[in-house]
């Protein structure tokens, strides 16, 4: 048995698309979990339906009872992040609410205020393989992750909006987190300055590393392209939807 037609338009259309734990907007990449399992006689419907995305699915279905790492989701759970999302979905639909556009102007000056764009730009033009030391600036991105991870309550009712302010998040956090295995502090005394070391790209350093060298370059130039033009579909569609002047 699988999930039926009618199920799976039916919830597909309520998430629309999005993951119902990260709201991530999932396109084709989407998953129905049953959240009682079969074996323990869950059935396919709409009551036992939670769609997720890949990396949400993997998580409920790799935890191990025996072995026990983090903190499963409950039933219970998984049912409000559900129905809290399927609202949201709901509202965008409507003419929109007057308290949450206001409220999602709110969200949107707050992000926008901690990320000036200037520092967007900075990032999408720097070239990380011809600098000297292929310095990183890393204090706007630091600042908006911090920010957002935060406070909860930067949280927007629009669901469109919301998606595209996560995926700049997940983009931000990839980078982030290649910082830590790639770049190393810049001893200039400046605390923003990160480096690629440049002696992995030089023959006789002593630490010749030439692919990871590469890799580093390509991956750092591509991701700050990516967070770039996330960035500028989110403050476009913010524009668009909440009507605000930047
Ligand atoms: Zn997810």
């Amino acid at each position: 048995m699988a999930w039926s037609d009618k199920v799976k338009n039916e919830v597909l259309v309520k998430c629309g698309r999005h993951c119902c734990i990260c709201h991530k907007f999932c396109g084709i990449k989407i998953e129905l979990h049953h959240i009682i399992h079969k074996s323990e006689g869950g059935k396919e419907n709409v009551e036992n339906c939670i769609p997720l995305c890949f990396d949400c699915h993997a998580d409920q279905r790799s935890y191990d009872h025996n072995h026990p790492k983090g903190t499963k989701y409950s039933r219970e759970e998984l049912k409000r992040h559900r129905e809290k999302w399927y609202k949201m979905v709901g509202q965008n639909l409507g003419t929109g609410n007057i308290d949450h556009l206001e409220q999602d102007i709110a969200t949107f000056k707050v992000i926008f205020e901690t990320i000036p764009t200037n520092s967007i730009a900075h990032l999408r033009e720097w070239d990380f393989g011809r600098r000297w030391f292929s310095m990183i600036p890393i204090r706007p991105l630091q600042l908006l992750n911090l920010k957002i991870k935060n406070e909860p309550w930067i949280e927007f009712f629009d669901s469109d909006l919301e998606s595209l302010k996560l995926n700049l998040i997940d983009l931000i956090t990839d980078f982030e987190a290649r910082m830590v295995k790639d770049t190393f502090y810049y001893r200039d005394g400046n605390p923003d300055s990160h480096c690629i070391p440049r002696e992995w790209s030089e023959p006789h350093s002593g630490n010749y590393q030439p692919e990871r060298y590469e890799n580093a370059v390509k991956f750092f130039n591509d991701k700050a392209d990516e967070i770039s033009e996330a960035y500028v579909d989110f403050v476009i569609l913010s524009r668009r939807k909440l009507g605000v002047i930047i």
